[in-house]
């Protein structure tokens, strides 16, 4: 059986695990994902916008968006998903080994070697990149000495600054680089321990506006620092070490800000040239060959304006997930754009878990339904649609408008286009601010549901609805 090998062992590689039913034998190396690293945290969507294809879709529950996280989903439990599914796929004596170089192999033509180091490599049919968002970007230049001993680091980058709880000393003064969720996540927890703290995000980018997407927690803690005149609209120019201390340069500024440590957390950085860029990992010949994979049916978003994956012509070579919005190719040198414009708002987030798995289920034109047959397989009667994992706030437009096929067999198809259409609409409407809980954010609900398929179809009762949800798998 030809082998493909997934590189990367997070969110990704368990969304493709998932979602691809051809006749590879798929095994997966490198070390947990992003959230096996990080410590018990409410995620940034509640659990129905997390759900990884292929499991049983969580029961819709609007958490109330403000200070209160309940219903907001928790790191571990989502990543206990991930492990589980990664788990029995995982290649080798040591399967957190990290691949250090992709190269054409030369004894065996049309197959890939995946090397560990000089000595040690591993040859496949396909290789499938899912290495998350890669390195970030670098802080502004620091000069002077380090002092020893001082039980934190002085200059950490922001993901490096949550997994460790190591680095949460309390009361030293703080200052946050970057106006990203991950800033805002560590805005959070450096208010709770620092007596002094101020958060700068640079003018002219994104500014603080993108760390409200994942959920209203975030604007609660922008709320806060601003309340508090903790917010900081400048850009950090350089770091001095003084003594113990940092001292801040802002750009165009005479003055500078004083803190005992500086977390930066920026973003990805789309080097090329960086040693661990997927472009220094892949051979030119590999790297080259690679074009975005766009997505064509508009299945997350307008026709033909993102991009689901990238990938040789054979597709035989791939990169999926997080790593594809955070990688330029060696043609194309902008990042490339995820399809996401018909989620729910507060899924949009471009390299987010929704993101990730809508997109590689529309890569790998995933439908999750199961159908057991019973008694004389010609019978259509007897077939028993026994699961149905389509979730109705992540699906992508091809799965919905099977769903919906389905369930209204007796209806045209431009009424089913329509309820597709009307169901994507619905979910993915955008609240311009979050003033109060509202449920609009966390995409549709049951009733909604319901209400729309009566637009359509007047005469249908809640009973009538639930059985035909039944007759799918769907559990209403
Ligand atoms: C602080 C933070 C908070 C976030 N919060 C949210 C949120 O609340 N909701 C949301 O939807 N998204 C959130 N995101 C976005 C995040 O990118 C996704 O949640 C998700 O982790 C991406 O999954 P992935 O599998 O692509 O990458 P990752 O989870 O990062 O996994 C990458 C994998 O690749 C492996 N790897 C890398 N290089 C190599 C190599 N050379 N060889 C072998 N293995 C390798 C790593 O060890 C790892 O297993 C957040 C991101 C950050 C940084």
């Amino acid at each position: 059986m030809p082998i493909r090998l997934i590189i990367g062992a997070g969110v990704s590689a368990a969304a493709f695990l998932q979602t691809s039913d051809d006749d590879h034998e798929t095994v997966v190396v490198g070390e947990d994902g992003l959230w096996a690293k990080l410590a018990e945290h409410p995620m940034g969507q509640p659990a129905h916008l997390l759900q990884l294809p292929g499991t049983p879709v969580p029961t819709f529950q609007a958490p109330n968006g403000e200070m209160s996280l309940d219903n907001f989903l928790s790191s571990g439990v989502f990543q206990q998903g991930v492990s589980r599914i990664v788990a029995g796929k995982r290649y080798g004596y040591n399967p957190s080994r990290k691949v250090q170089r992709i190269s054409k192999s030369r004894s065996q033509p049309g197959k890939y070697v995946a090397w560990f180091d000089h000595h040690h490599a591993l040859i496949v049919d396909r290789i499938v990149i899912a290495t998350g968002i890669g390195a970030q970007r670098k802080p502004p230049p620091v000069s002077g000495t380090i002092p020893s001993g001082l039980g934190y680091t002085q200059v950490i980058e922001g993901i490096d600054f949550l997994s460790d709880p190591d680095e949460y000393t309390a009361n030293i003064d703080r200052a946050i680089y970057g106006g990203s969720a991950t800033a805002a996540w560590v805005a959070d927890l450096a208010s709770q321990r620092s007596p002094r703290m101020n958060w700068f995000a640079r003018p002219g980018g994104t500014e603080f506006s993108g760390a409200v997407l994942p959920g209203s927690r975030n604007a609660e803690i922008i709320k806060l620092c601003e309340d508090n005149d903790l917010k900081r609209l400048e850009e950090v120019e350089k770091i001095e070490i003084v003594n113990t201390k940092l001292h801040i340069h802002i750009k165009g500024k005479d003055y500078y800000y004083i803190a005992d440590q500086f977390i930066y957390a920026l973003g990805g950085d789309t080097d090329t040239r960086l040693t661990s860029s997927l472009y220094q990992i892949l051979d030119s010949d590999i790297g080259d060959a690679l074009s975005p994979i766009i997505d064509l049916n508009g299945a997350l978003g307008a026709r033909e304006e993102g991009v689901v994956a990238l990938g040789t012509a054979d597709r035989k070579v791939m990169i999926v997930g997080a790593a594809t919005y955070n990688t330029t190719t060696p043609t194309l040198r902008n990042k490339q754009t995820a399809p996401m414009s018909e989620l729910p708002w507060n899924a949009q987030v471009p390299d987010g878990i929704a993101v990730v798995g809508a997109s590689i289920s529309a890569l790998n034109s995933f439908i999750p339904i199961t159908q057991v047959a019973t008694g004389e397989p010609r019978q259509w009667h007897d077939i028993t649609i026994t699961r149905n994992d389509i979730n109705i706030n992540l699906a992508d437009r091809n799965q919905l408008t099977i769903l919906f096929s389905l369930m209204f067999d007796n209806w045209p198809s431009y009424l089913v286009e329509s309820l597709t259409a009307s169901v994507i609409n619905e979910r993915s409407q955008v609240s311009p601010v979050i003033p109060t809980p509202t449920r609009e954010m966390f995409g549709i609900d049951r009733s909604e549901l319901f209400s729309l398929i009566k637009a359509h179809a007047p005469d249908l009762t809640d009973f009538h609805i639930t059985q035909r949800c039944q007759l799918v798998g769907l559990t209403t």
